[in-house]
């Protein structure tokens, strides 16, 4: 079976998309909301700390998210529940 990196579609992608002139990363995150592969690379940008778009998030977005995290987790270990369970 293919890796999931084989089958996103940046894989495959007009160069065009990196280097758009529009807003920057407007044509990536565009790609990327698209793209079948979206989920396992959502995780593996989170794991990592690399500069620039990835999974469609910009390195801000990725810092939100990992800063959420995190304060759930806190909760979960402070014994109260988590803000994104019902
Ligand atoms: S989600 Fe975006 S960056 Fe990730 S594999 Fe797909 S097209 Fe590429």
């Amino acid at each position: 079976m293919a890796d999931w990196r084989q089958l996103g579609l940046c894989a495959t992608a007009d160069p065009e998309v990196f280097f758009t002139s529009g807003p920057p990363g407007a044509a990536l995150e565009n790609l990327c909301r698209s793209c079948p592969s979206l989920i396992p690379c959502t995780f593996d940008a989170l794991k990592r700390s690399d500069s620039g778009y990835q999974a469609g998030l910009k390195v801000v977005d990725r810092q939100a998210i990992r800063r959420w995290d995190r304060r759930q987790r806190n909760l979960e270990t402070a014994g109260r529940p988590r803000k994104d369970k019902r």
